[in-house]
């Protein structure tokens, strides 16, 4: 049998690993950090009925500019957004990707805060881009004289933020972003995909893009907006920076069907974000009983809670999947991730894990 090691595959790419979150059908998945409400009916018939007219035209290419698309997501985004300064791609994955294609590249670098996005590093290794990083500072923030050292340091030619961070959930001042850009010729690429789990006068990297045309901020509508499996990403910037996207997407890469059902959903965007709050409130529940179940738990705004205090966080990984739940074991000795879900799942999970006693070690 071949094995991958027998291809002439790139040396660069030789020992990685590709993105592994497991995939394992369960009652409880609070793995991956989606919204684990359905979307409502009403909403589902009115996207169906939008996938049933575009279907009729899909002998044709889709518009490649995605222009209502794009109309749509400046209006819900708000912040007086023109469609010209958004662009979007299939997931805010393929987002950061055309990014570094545009941006990165070989014989360039992009800069960021382990622990972060897991695709991160990935994509850029995918793009042959440079993987650089610099440590947080305490509880996993980065005031803004960190961010300022690290990129006079190394010069990186991208500068990857996640706020809310993921896995930690950590907040990230507005200072911070404005410093590193300051501090740079580079790019500044914000990944908010946890945006709306923000507090409601927690302000978005949004407001800083006036006057600043190297500045990106993405968003997905993979997690607040329950649509995950359709794919539909999105970012916010300068249109020059829209116009360097162009440069490396693939024509037609948002298919007509995506546009139509992504459109069709944000029609209906409260009611797509009518569980938003509840997530939240599930949120906070989680950081304070598992607090009261003596573990160290890490101020969250996004819809998961990181915890630490576990004793041996696999086993603890395999005692609930015995239960039927899935959470994120990261690789941060001694803490697990969990996803914030309904009242029923969290408080699923709560018990299960108060039932393996102190440390999860049961
Ligand atoms: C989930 C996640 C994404 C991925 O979103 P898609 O739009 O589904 O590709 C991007 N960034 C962060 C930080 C995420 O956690």
């Amino acid at each position: 049998m071949t094995s991958l090691d027998d291809l002439p595959i790139r040396d660069d790419l030789r020992g990685r690993q590709p993105y592994g979150a497991p995939m394992i059908p369960v009652r409880y998945a609070l793995n991956v950090n989606e919204n684990t409400h359905p979307i409502p009916e009403p909403v589902a018939r009115d996207i169906i009925e939008s996938l049933a007219r575009a279907i009729l035209t899909v002998n044709r290419y889709p518009d490649r500019d995605f222009t209502e698309l794009r109309e749509n997501l400046a209006a819900y985004l708000g912040h007086g957004l023109a469609p010209e300064q958004i662009w979007a791609a299939n997931g805010s994955n393929e987002i950061i990707q055309q990014t570094l294609q545009a941006f990165g590249g070989p014989g360039r670098s992009v800069l960021g805060f382990p622990p972060s996005y897991s695709m991160h590093p990935i994509i850029a290794s995918g793009t042959g881009t440079a993987w650089l990083t610099a440590d947080r500072d305490a509880d996993y923030r980065i005031a803004p004289e960190t961010a300022v050292a690290a990129v006079e340091a190394q010069h990186p030619d991208v500068v990857f933020f996640c706020a809310p961070n993921n896995p930690t959930g950590t907040a990230l001042p507005l200072s911070t972003i404005e410093a590193a850009y300051d501090a740079t010729d580079g790019i500044v690429f914000v990944d908010e995909a946890y945006a709306e789990f923000m507090p409601v006068d927690a302000p978005s990297a949004l407001t800083l893009l006036p006057g600043r045309e190297r500045l990106l901020v993405s968003r997905t509508m993979s997690k607040a907006f329950a649509f995950a499996g359709a794919r539909l990403g999105y970012l916010a910037a300068d249109p020059a920076v829209i116009d360097a996207l162009r440069l490396v997407r693939l024509p037609y890469h948002l298919s007509a069907l995506t546009q139509a059902a992504s459109i069709a959903a944000l029609h209906h965007a409260p009611e797509m974000l009518a569980m938003v709050d509840d997530i939240a409130a599930q949120r906070d529940r989680m950081m304070v009983e598992l607090a009261g179940l003596g573990y160290r738990v890490f101020d969250s705004q996004a819809n998961f809670v990181l915890f630490d205090g576990l004793a041996d966080p696999e086993a603890t990984f395999r005692a609930l999947l015995a239960r039927d739940i899935l959470v994120r074991d990261i690789g941060i000795p001694g803490a697990l991730r969990v996803t914030a879900g309904t009242a029923e799942e969290t408080g699923f999970f709560l018990q299960s894990l108060a039932d393996l006693g102190p440390g999860g070690a049961r």
